[in-house]
Formats: structure tokens, sequence, C-alpha cells
């Protein structure tokens, strides 16, 4: 490289966040940490503990659990291959031979994914490597061995040398597989979780729409009680036998089934009233809840190609996302906001209508137990969520503010999906909040304001005096008190400018005559007003304005 080239190259270079990415800084972090208090305060007097989940997991926790049809699975996770360690570093030319006997012997193992690209990809590479003849000192290098090293290099390339790995798109996949994990089927039931952190997607970025964002999610799993479990009662009808003794006998008597779909209606409606109550606290505006039925195995895939059927019969009025949706997944055609394809979806057969009957009792369980709980909803028979494992219950909850990408809130019921985990059969009910759109809306609102600036600012002048000032701050913040403490003297005029600028509420006026008095001025700033306290008594003057939020 030229001595130019070089110095180009150290030229200092300024950085920007990532496209999709953004810093939070003060005052707004404020408001952020104001939400997850209000949320870890809410939902702990709801019985969820918090669970703190790794950012990243295996691709194939995500391609279960969302399903590889999806856009979130399909195109927008963040993935890499976590080459693996035992590998070491790149070979050179001579190294290759033992280079690619580690990557067999890890392919055998399992260490290296035995798929068949990887199988492919190895026994090129080994072929190549059998005709490499550029390490024979007396021949000159051909262009053949150039080719096969190139090969033995684009091959090494090709392979996965390790397992995939996904920044998490979202965390209720995570949840299940720590469920599972760690055996929480052992504890008393239901398992109550909640989680707050960043979840990334390489989505196009529009105002309330980033790369990586925040949910604050919660989940409520509970492992389900084979039938064979139930109560005796529980399993057949009782009944009298020929001598007299009580049996049972039968079929499962209906009104268990019928108590199961009540407590899940009942665990939804807490669900949602949580939510409501955490917006509520936070006086968010505008607040709207969807609710809706989805369907559940039985009653689902039959509605589903009813729906088919008829989007076959309009396929050429739809446009092509749509059209294409008819044979992937025909429920997101009713997600279409095309305005020229709106009056034909409000002529398709509606889920409401097609639902079984455990389901439609269950639906109509989940609205009485939201009235139960003035939980204010809207149905909304359009309202499918694009994650393949919901069933039954999915809502939304919109807010003020956010334009087209108003959706604050979205969740719904997943029973089965922990069993697709490998676990055993489980019911499952969540949501995930989006941080960012519930605090963008809270700002448009004007309930996103928080308090910034500082209680206290210590105007001192000459050194005894910045003893004394140091001890004030020292027992100000012990009490609780944000104190700004001038790190060198300022005279008084400018020191009260400084507090000005920083919002603060008090100028603490410490000077020789304060210090040998033993009396300190404390100066209001909003109204200018001055007083002289003793220490002890300035403390609590203070502490009684703090009570009266003056
Ligand atoms: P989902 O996990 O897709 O059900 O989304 C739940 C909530 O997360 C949505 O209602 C949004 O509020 C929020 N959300 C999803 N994707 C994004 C994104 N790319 N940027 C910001 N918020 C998002």
């Amino acid at each position: 490289m030229s001595e130019g080239a070089a110095k180009k190259e150290e030229k200092p270079r300024k950085f920007q966040a990532v496209r999709g990415t953004r810093d939070l800084f003060p005052p707004e972090t404020e408001l952020w940490n104001r939400v997850e208090r209000a949320a870890h305060e809410v939902f702990a007097t709801f019985g969820f503990g918090e669970i703190r989940l790794p950012i990243f997991e295996p691709t194939e926790l995500f391609a279960r659990s969302i399903g590889e049809e999806t856009d979130v699975v399909s195109k927008e996770m963040y993935t890499f291959v976590d080459r693996t360690e035992k590998l070491g570093p790149e070979p050179k030319i001579g190294a290759f031979g033992i280079f690619i006997e580690k990557v067999r012997e890890l392919y055998r193992s399992g260490e290296i994914p035995q798929t068949g690209g990887n199988q492919l990809a190895l026994e090129h590479m080994e072929s190549a490597w059998k005709k490499f003849n550029g390490l024979s000192p007396d021949v000159a290098i051909s262009l053949e061995d150039l080719d096969n090293a190139y090969q033995m290099t684009a091959y090494m390339d090709a392979m996965r040398l390790g397992i995939e790995i996904s920044l998490r798109p979202e965390a209720t996949a995570s949840v299940c597989r720590a469920y599972v994990e760690h055996g929480m089927q052992a504890l008393p039931q239901p398992v109550k979780l909640y989680y707050m952190g960043p979840m990334f997607r390489r989505e196009r970025p529009q105002k309330g729409r980033y790369r990586q964002f925040y949910q604050i999610g919660a989940e409520v799993l509970e492992k389900e009680v084979a039938s064979g479990e139930w109560p005796l009662e529980a399993r057949g009808k009782r009944v009298a036998s020929k001598e007299g003794k009580e049996v049972t006998s039968g079929p499962p008597q209906a009104g268990v089934a019928s108590k199961e779909l009540a407590k899940d209606a009942a665990v939804d409606a807490e669900v949602i009233e949580m939510v409501i109550a955490f917006f509520d606290r936070l006086e968010l505006q505008g607040v709207q809840l969807d609710i809706n039925s989805i369907g559940d195995r039985n009653c689902r895939p039959k509605y589903i190609e009813l729906l088919r059927a008829e989007l076959l019969k309009v396929k050429d009025k739809l446009g092509l996302d749509s059209q294409r949706r008819i044979e992937t997944n025909p429920l997101r055609v009713l997600d279409s906001k095309l305005e020229s394809e709106q009056g034909i979806i409000a002529t398709l057969p509606r889920i409401g209508d097609h639902l079984c009957e455990e389901c439609a009792t269950h639906y109509a369980a989940v609205k009485h137990q939201l009235e139960m709980r003035g939980v204010i909803y809207r149905e909304n028979w359009r309202l499918v969520r694009g994650l393949d494992y919901y069933m039954r219950t999915t809502f939304e909850i919109t807010a003020k503010g956010l334009g087209s990408q108003n959706a604050v809130c979205g969740g719904g019921r997943y029973d089965g999906l922990v069993e697709l985990l490998g676990g055993p059969p489980t019911k499952g009910i969540g949501f995930a909040i989006g941080e960012d759109r519930l605090i963008l809306s809270l700002q448009e609102s004007g309930k996103g304001v928080v308090a910034t600036g500082r209680d206290v600012y210590i105007a001192w002048m000459g050194e005894r005096a910045h003893a004394t000032a140091i001890r004030a701050a020292k027992d100000l913040r012990k009490a609780g008190f944000s104190v700004e403490l001038p790190p060198v003297e300022q005279k008084f005029g400018k020191a009260l400018g400084q507090a000005d600028k920083l919002g603060a509420k008090y100028a603490l006026i410490l000077g020789d005559n304060e210090v040998s008095e033993g009396l300190w001025t404390l100066k209001t700033l909003a109204d200018g007003s001055q007083a002289k306290y003793t220490e002890p008594d300035l403390l609590e003057h203070l502490s009684k304005q703090r009570a009266l939020k003056l």
C-alpha cells in the first residue's frame, strides 16, 4: 500500500447508527424508564414475574414456532453462522488437508450441521483438495491448481461451519423454550412471566417502525391436565352399580370441558385487563381494543378452505400480494389495507360464523369476562395474526397519534406451541406491546412530559464554602434529591444563570457569611424568593415541599 493510501485510510471517519436503529438519550430515556417502571409495578400486581432472555437463539427455534412461511422468518431476521470455535482460524493452503479432516470430524459429531448443502460442499472440497498439486516443490503452479485452490475456498465459504443463530424478532418462542428447558411445568401452574427488551426485524423503517425496536410482553403458560388425570368424578358419570356402589361410566362429562373453556376465557380476559390497566396507568390516549377468535385445529382449516374457495372466485379483482396469499396464507388477505380490496373483503365469509362449538363457547366467555372486568372492546372479524401459532383469542390495541403504524399491542392464545417445541401439552396466551410506539403515542398526546432538571443547584464561593457544599450535596443526595454541584466556584450571578438553564428548582447559596453563621440561603428559582435555614431545617423544609409536590 502506498503511503498516501495508508494516510487516507487513517482519516477519522464519522459513524452513524445503522439504518433502522437509533440512540435514545435524556430526557426521553426518563420517559422510557417511567414506562418500564409502570410495567414492573402493574404486572407484579397481577402476579407476573420478570424473565430475562437471550438476545439471540438458534434460528430454528424461530423457524419452528413463528413459521417458515411468515415474513418475519423468511425475510426479516438477522441471521449469522456461529462458526464452531473448535475449527480454529481459516487454514493456509498448506494446512488445508488437516482442516478438511477437522471439518469432517465435526460434521460427523453434528457440531457442524448435517445438512445436504454441507455434505455436498464437504465432498467437493475434499475432491478439489485431492486434485490439488500446488504444494509439490518441483512443479510450477498450474492454472488447474489455481482453479482447485479457488474451489476449495469457495466450498469452504459455502459451508455452514456452526449453528445458525438469529437475533430475536420476538420473545414468545424464547419464553416457551425457557419453560421447557427449565421444567417449569413442575412449578405451580399457570406460570406468569413478563419481559422487556429489544427485538430485531429487517423491516422498511418508517415512523413507528424500526429494525431494532423494543417490546414489553407477557405470557401465561399452563400445563394441560391430561384427561387421565382429571378428578374421578370428572371422567365419567357417577352411577350406582347393581351392587349399589357408586362407579363412573360413560364419556367425560361435558361440564369438565366447559369448565376448562371458562377458565381459559378468564385467563385471556385477565391478560387483556392487565394491558389495559398498564395503559390506564400511563394515561395512554385513544386506546381501542379489537378482539376476535380465529378458531382452532378443528374449525380453522375448514374455514380457510372455504375462504380460499371464495377468494379464488374473485382472484382477478385482488392485488398481487393478496393473489399470492390465496395459496400461502388466505387469512392474511383479511389484513389487507388496499383500498380497492375493501369492498370484496366485506363480502367474504366470516370466521365467527364457522367456529366449532368449543371455540364459540370460549369466545362468548371471553367477551363476557371482559364485560365483567369493565374492559371495552370492539369485535373485529378481520383481526388475524400473521404468526402461525395463534388459536382462538386474538387481540390488538391501537392508540392515538401513530399514523399508519398505530398498533401498540398484539396478542393471542397459542395452546400447542410449547408442545411443538418439545414440551408437554401446554396452554399459552400472551401479548407484546411495541414500546417505541407506546412512547411515541404518549409524546404525541402530551402525556410524555417528564420532569428534568435538578432539585438543587449549589452555588458556592470560597474554599470553606466548598467543603460545606460537598457535605450538603452528599446529605441532599442521600435524602433522594438531585443535586448539581459545580466543580469550580462561580460568581453568584453566573451560578444562578446556570441553575436556571438546568431547570433547577432551588439554588442553595453558600458563601463565607452562610458558612460562618451556619445559616444557608435557599432561593426558589420560580419566584426568586429567598429564605435562610440551618442545615437540618433546610433538609426538613425541602422534604416537606417534596411531599407537597411543590
Ligand atoms: P408482533 O410481535 O408483530 O405481534 O408485534 C407486536 C407489537 O410490536 C406491534 O403491535 C407493534 O407495536 C410492535 N412492533 C412490531 N414490529 C415493530 C417494528 N418493526 N418497529 C416498532 N414496533 C414494532
